[in-house]
């Protein structure tokens, strides 16, 4: 792997050369359950881009990635690389790197051994070899440890080494399968952080699959949100959480206030006898669609008076009453009983406003244009 110069660090990917186009085309698994595995999915990730499969258990993003990987053949569509068709392509001729949970360092090699690896199997001379190990064990922060074996080394320092083993061979992509699932809350953090960086100096492109919406947002350029075998939406993590366009996509991506909605004619609609106006650029779905759809309103967009007269003109309110109050330092969250049937609400407020305490009666409002609504 060649270091790169700081110039080169703040080029894109796509400018220094060095990323591979991953493009996936009506992509199906079947493996002959009720429901396919995958499902007929298109994606393309960009070249260098830092791309993650986000979903429920089951959802496929594990199969996608071995579709990518070439460790299951497809039932319909096509993968290729840069353009070209790997669908045949047996996996050792992909060139990928793969991470995964479980580190499977060969335990009676050294450090430097198992980095070596790939290396030896593709036939580089001694010298290039000691040249990229050393150079890519620097990159993983391991410098020294070359002469230990991995039984000495921690979880995270394990996970290290499989990463410099998986980026050591200069792979076309880096295909990473729940690679922190097995480290704690901490550790994760801050080998989030350490794969950020990797990504960065190495410029190629990597698929990351996890199902923890965090760790997704915290890592992607863009987040692929799986859904039952299918893609629900493709976006950066602001967009899926800006702009969900289905409650799916909402509710998966941080907390909502959700407002069901019947039949209702764009330009306002009406909740619980409420009637609350409609800003066209929020509308993911056009209320009356047939599947439905509901109102989205993040917490942090939700205002909270005493009464109605404290609302401002133009603004969407409806009725609710404090059943509890957290309080996280320089803000707080209200948790609210909203209209007659008590759907449950949040609200989350300055530490600044207003004391509200539980059982008070409120109004709720937001500004049109801080709601969305999407397909339910
Ligand atoms: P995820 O990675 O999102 O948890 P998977 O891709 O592992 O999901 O699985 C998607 C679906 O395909 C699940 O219903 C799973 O049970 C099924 N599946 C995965 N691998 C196989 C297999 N080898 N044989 C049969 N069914 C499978």
């Amino acid at each position: 792997m060649t270091r790169q110069t700081t110039a080169e660090l703040t080029a894109t990917p796509r400018e220094t050369g060095r990323g591979t186009e991953i493009r996936l085309e009506s992509v199906t698994k079947d493996y002959g359950l009720t429901t396919p595995a995958v499902d007929d999915i298109s994606l393309t990730i960009e070249p260098g881009e830092f791309m993650t499969l986000l979903g429920p258990s089951g959802s496929g993003k594990t199969t996608t990635l071995n579709l990518i990987a070439g460790f299951e053949t497809l039932t319909a569509g096509t993968i290729s690389l840069d353009g070209a068709d790997v669908s045949d392509v047996p996996p050792h001729r992909r060139n990928l790197g793969m991470l995964f949970q479980n580190y499977a360092l060969f335990p009676h090699m050294t450090i430097a051994q198992n980095v070596a690896y790939p290396l030896r199997q593709r036939k580089v001379g001694k010298q290039e070899i000691a040249r990229k190990v050393a150079e890519v064990l620097e990159l993983v922060q391991l410098t020294g440890r070359d002469d230990t074996h991995p039984s000495k080394l921690s979880g995270g320092q394990q996970q290290r080494v499989a990463l410099a083993r998986a980026i050591v061979f200069e792979p076309k992509a880096l295909l990473l399968d729940e690679p922190l699932g097995a480290l704690d809350r901490n550790l994760r953090a801050a080998l989030q952080t350490e794969i950020r960086r990797i990504h960065r100096e190495v410029g190629s492109t990597f698929v990351f699959v996890t199902h923890d919406q965090e760790e997704a947002m915290n890592l992607a350029d863009r987040i692929a949100l799986f859904n039952s075998g299918r893609i629900e939406q493709v976006g950066t993590p602001q967009q899926l959480y800006a702009e969900p366009e289905t409650l799916f996509t909402a509710r998966f991506l941080g907390d909502s206030n959700v407002f069901e909605l019947g039949r209702t004619a764009l330009g306002s609609v009406v909740w619980e006898g409420e009637s609350w106006a409609v800003d066209p650029a929020t509308v993911s779905a056009h209320p009356g669609v047939p599947s439905g759809c509901a109102i989205v309103v993040r917490p942090e967009d939700v205002e909270v008076a005493g009464g109605r007269d404290a609302v401002p003109a133009g603004a969407n309110a409806v009725r609710a009453t404090v059943r509890d109050v957290e309080y996280m330092g320089a803000y707080r969250t209200l948790l609210l009983t909203i209209g007659e049937r008590g759907l449950f609400g949040r609200a989350r407020i300055s530490a600044l406003r207003g004391d509200y305490a539980i059982g008070d009666d409120v109004v709720m409002w937001w500004r049109p244009r801080s709601q969305r609504i999407v397909a339910a």
